[in-house]
């Protein structure tokens, strides 16, 4: 009614449309940033930016799926503004009323519109647990969220979760349409992402995986032929790794494989392209960097496992596991290196002879 009233105003009405346009240009903007961008990881942080952008909010975040097999939407680790120390404590079940009625509901609700759906509709007391065990746990949030719900393909792949308006208004009705015409696109866009990183990202250690890791290094090596860039190459790999598995069991060896690919995962940084290429033997693809450069990665990484404590679950032996790695080192050579294999041949004899001259140890093969 309102609303009505303001557009008799033909000022307000030609802001109101021009408002209109603008989103709807914003939208088809949005449309093509979220589509072309298949790294889930700023995909996550653009679909937040831009929510809070829009709304004036101060706090945002994003239940996803986190894995295949996973039975619920858990607050995905980038979220902006919410106290939360261990964002996996917050998962939603999938098969819980709450995901059901923002998969039905034709409006995005908040979540005192979902207390009072709740109260007002007849449930089993199985069915209530599950709405109160939801509404309370997204309370600890914030009281004032606004659900906005992700759908593809017919189904609910995520939950947008926004504050309050920093005004302490209620979102209007516009506000909840461009939500949700973005979430919209952010639903497909975060399925594309998913999909890719089930297809390029070792499940275990969340490194790329061996042929991901041979593609990007071939695309490096001609741009670095093109371009004259340096690109090197670190292949790295656990030093006496067998003890472990032999001592422990193969599961703390599995432990210490995903510690160490953490380690390698934060010492990547930019365009380097951290992966496993086969069993206990990583590599870091490490573009725009000279030898030196490599070398200096290579160490501080090396540095950084030495350092590492892996907490021993097991109640056999020490309660901390240290683990050390040998890494080598190469450049790419446009002279003699036609294809990956001479320059991964080249990190490789220098990993032979890190691990000749004591292990622990870095060496480089120019
Ligand atoms: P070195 O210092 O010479 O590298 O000694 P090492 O004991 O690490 O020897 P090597 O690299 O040959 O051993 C690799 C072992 O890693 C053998 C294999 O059983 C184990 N391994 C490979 N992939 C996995 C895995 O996914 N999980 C576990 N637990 N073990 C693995
Ligand atoms: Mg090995
Ligand atoms: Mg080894």
């Amino acid at each position: 009614m309102q609303e009505h009233s303001a557009l008799t105003q033909p000022d307000t009405f030609i802001e109101h449309y021009e408002r209109k346009i603008h989103s709807q240009k914003q939208l088809i903007e949005l449309s093509k940033a979220l589509n072309s961008n298949l790294d889930l990881r700023s995909l996550i942080d653009s679909i937040l930016n831009i929510s809070i952008a829009q709304s004036r909010c101060l706090q945002a975040g994003i239940y996803l799926v986190p894995e295949i097999d996973h039975h619920g939407l858990v607050l995905d680790e980038n979220f902006v503004g919410f106290e939360v120390a261990d964002p996996s404590a917050f998962a939603i079940p999938y098969k819980s009323d709450i995901v059901k009625l923002l998969s039905e509901y034709p409006t995005l609700l908040t979540l005192s519109e979902i207390k009072n759906i709740a109260a007002a509709t007849e449930h089993s007391s199985l069915a209530q647990v599950s709405y109160t065990a939801a509404i309370t746990q997204f309370s600890k949030l914030n009281a004032e969220l606004l659900l906005v719900p992700l759908k593809a393909k017919g189904r609910i792949n995520g939950i947008l979760v926004m504050g309050p308006k920093s005004d302490g208004e209620t979102y209007l009705a516009e506000e909840k349409a461009f939500l949700s015409d973005l979430a919209s696109l952010a639903a497909i866009a975060v399925e594309n992402a998913r999909l890719y990183e089930l297809a390029t990202v070792d499940m275990m250690t969340k490194l790329k995986i061996h042929h991901f890791f041979q593609t990007r290094l071939r695309e490096e090596i001609e741009n670095s032929r093109d371009t004259g860039e340096p690109v090197c190459l670190l292949l790295t790999d656990i030093d006496h790794f067998k003890k472990f598995n032999d001592t422990y069991g193969h599961q703390i060896g599995d432990l210490v494989l995903k510690e160490v690919a953490k380690v390698l995962i934060n010492t990547a940084k930019g365009k380097d392209v951290a992966a496993r290429y086969g069993g206990e033997e990583f590599a870091l693809i490490a573009p725009a960097r000279n030898i030196e450069s490599a070398r200096a990665i290579a160490e501080k990484y090396r540095e950084k496992i030495e350092k590492l404590s892996v907490k021993n679950p097991s109640n056999k032996g020490e309660k901390t596991l240290k683990v050390t790695v040998s890494v080598g080192v190469a450049m790419f050579n446009p002279e003699t290196d036609s294809e990956n294999k001479h320059l991964i041949e080249r990190a490789d004899q220098a990993l032979y002879a890190a691990k000749h001259g004591g292990r622990n140890r870095v060496e480089v093969k120019a």
